[in-house]
């Protein structure tokens, strides 16, 4: 660290209670995204970003409608070179708060956390970014390379805020996402996650009175032989397959439905499969995977009429896994500047939950890791701990002054 590192490192000591105040209102603003349904409050919290990028001092601030009661919020630092050297993506929609033991909207401190929906998932990150920015603003020393602030929306829900992003064009050198990464204790960068695709396989039979079996073809005991074959056949698979920070790809049958009553012999059934995916797997190749499984069942028993298909939902978003090199300089850099804030050595990690770091670098094709305060979000007390907040806000200062300057 020199002392230009250390500048930026003093501010955010110094500002820590503005940082806490900043998360706070973030928490207090409700920004609940519930798939399917229209919660327009993503609005309000995108308008108080809007003023609060532009009296910061960031220039081109600007909305990017996304979808009626969302819109992304961006805002770059000024510089003299055009090139963006870090764009940071952070969501500020939430989970719903269903079954919540704390005040979801309190943003209450106890005990060195602060407790609230958002918290980890991740207006911590978002706030982090947001004043590790301002350090640069307020002392007067702008990086050469512009950096980027993109608050997007609908990271709970389809994906449209990055989406957004990405169709209009955004460049950058470099990519970093602020969600929480601080699982165990531990600030970790994460450089690959799996993807997730849903699967529908359905059985089609013949209905007929259920005293009479005989004449129809009961579409749940035909599945029941599907099942056995995927969890026999495919998982074993699966398990040869492995990556060094992902482990082995997965599968698991989730739902089923089939029958309508106990004296009906069903003439339809449905299983809805969770794939996880590792890089270099494709919604192709996973279905023609399963294709093998079903051709073969349909080798042995001629009856069986057996289809299966992608979920409507994985169409809409495609959840592709994501993967940046070790060998990319936003890793190395963000590695060593973990080292400097904790002390202690920076764990390169495989994150277990899908992020928007995927189409960052699979569309838009900028190297991008995930980083972020807090351990976990979704949670009835989601909490984070200050001290990560405050951490990650000197570590993105100095990811952004290593790659900008
Ligand atoms: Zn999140």
């Amino acid at each position: 660290m020199d002392k230009e590192d250390q500048k930026l490192i003093n501010y955010v000591d110094n500002n820590k209670e503005e940082l806490c105040a900043l998360v706070r209102k973030l928490v207090s603003i409700p920004s609940i995204n519930i798939p399917g349904e229209r919660v327009g409050k993503q609005l309000e919290v995108g308008n108080f970003l809007y003023k609060k990028f532009r009296e910061m001092g960031l220039n081109n601030v600007h909305f990017q409608d996304v979808y009626p009661g969302a819109r992304n919020i961006l805002g770059e630092t000024p510089a003299s070179s055009k090139e963006i050297g870090i764009v940071f993506n952070g969501h500020t929609d939430t989970v719903h708060i269903k079954n919540m033991t704390i005040d979801p909207f309190a943003g209450s401190i106890l005990n060195g956390k602060i407790y609230g929906r958002g918290t980890a998932d991740m207006k911590a990150g978002l706030a982090a970014a947001i004043i590790a920015v301002k350090a640069f603003l307020d002392l007067n020393t702008n990086p050469s390379k512009r950096i980027l602030l993109a608050a997007v929306v609908d990271e709970e829900g389809l994906g449209r805020g990055t989406n957004k992003l990405i169709s209009e064009g955004v460049k950058a050198k470099y990519g970093i996402v602020g969600e929480p990464t601080c699982f165990g204790g531990r600030l970790k960068i994460a450089i690959a996650h799996k993807g997730r695709a849903e699967l529908e396989v359905t059985v089609k039979g013949k209905a007929s009175h259920g005293c009479e079996p005989a004449l129809g073809l009961n579409a749940i005991s035909k599945m029941s032989d599907v099942i056995k074959a995927i969890e026999g056949k495919l998982s074993p698979k699966l398990n040869t397959k492995s990556h060094p920070l992902l482990g082995v790809p997965t599968v698991n049958i989730g739902v089923i439905q089939g029958g309508t009553q106990a004296n009906i012999v069903p003439d339809r059934c449905k299983i809805k499969i969770d794939r996880r995916t590792l890089p270099g797997e494709t919604l192709a190749s996973i279905l023609s995977e399963i294709e093998d499984v079903l051709e073969q069942l349909r080798g042995k028993d001629p009856d069986l009429n057996v289809s299966v298909k992608v979920a409507k939902s994985t169409l809409k978003r495609k959840s592709e896994p994501m993967e940046t090199s070790p060998d990319e300089k936003i890793v190395k850099v963000a590695k060593w500047a973990v080292e400097c804030v904790s002390g202690v050595s920076a764990g390169i990690w495989g994150s277990p939950g899908y992020t928007d770091a995927s189409p960052m670098v699979n569309k838009a094709r900028i190297p991008t890791i995930v980083l972020g305060p807090g351990r976990v979000g979704h949670t009835p007390d989601e909490y984070v701990h200050i001290a990560e907040v405050v951490d990650c806000a000197k570590v993105y200062a100095l990811i952004i002054k290593s790659i900008c300057t």
